[in-house]
């Protein structure tokens, strides 16, 4: 998605430890127009594969899940972060290692919001080792719905992520795609 590309050309920064910051359009402020046409590009990518719920995890995938939801007239989940595993209910459970906080959490989600009959399309802004997607996925299989595939803002192709995941026969669709980043700037991946 060309748009991405230039918002992230023009306004990214580049911080310590690989990580990109999109404070400005994506992750604090949004910017709504651009948020709306990731919508549309994600419900375009996944037409006619029968999406009944996307899933996503708090917090800085819900605004690009929801905004797929409302292009895909499904509705949007998201598996929430404890600190803990200890979580009692009607709940599905997973364990992810967060590659910004460097830090293992449970994401939880209710057994209600997740049914069987799922088709379900994961969302997520960034993409890097793919844990967080892994663990989404977990979650669905714990369901036992059908994983119908990702759709990410961001993917950091030098982390390998996302190549993994397509490994494993995930379809992985991101609107960007970053070959490399360093001092030199960014480059991405021709899509
Ligand atoms: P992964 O689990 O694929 O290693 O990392 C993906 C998660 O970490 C995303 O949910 C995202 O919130 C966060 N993340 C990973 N890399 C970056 C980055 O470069 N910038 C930002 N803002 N978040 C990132």
């Amino acid at each position: 998605m060309r748009l991405m590309e230039e918002k992230i050309l023009a306004e990214g920064k580049i911080l310590p430890g690989q990580i990109l910051k999109v404070g400005s359009f994506l992750n604090q402020r949004i910017d709504t127009d651009l948020l709306a046409k990731i919508g549309q590009e994600i419900a375009r990518l996944y037409d006619g594969e029968g999406v009944t719920k996307v899933l996503t995890i708090e917090s800085s995938g819900i605004a690009i899940a929801a905004a797929a939801g409302m292009a895909m007239g499904v509705p949007v989940v998201f598996a929430k972060k404890h600190k803990s595993s200890n979580v009692d209910g009607e709940v599905y459970t997973a364990s992810v290692h967060s590659y910004t906080h460097n830090t293992d959490y449970t994401i939880v989600v209710s057994c209600d919001y997740l049914r069987p009959e799922d088709k379900v399309l994961l969302v997520d802004d960034f993409l890097a080792n793919g844990k967080a997607l892994m663990g989404l996925a977990e979650l669905v299989a714990k369901a036992g719905a059908t994983l119908v595939g990702a759709a990410i803002a961001i993917e950091k192709g030098f982390q390998g992520g996302g190549d993994a995941l397509r490994a494993q026969g995930i379809r992985v669709e991101s609107l960007a795609i970053l070959d490399s980043m360093d001092d030199n700037g960014i480059t991405f991946r021709p899509q």
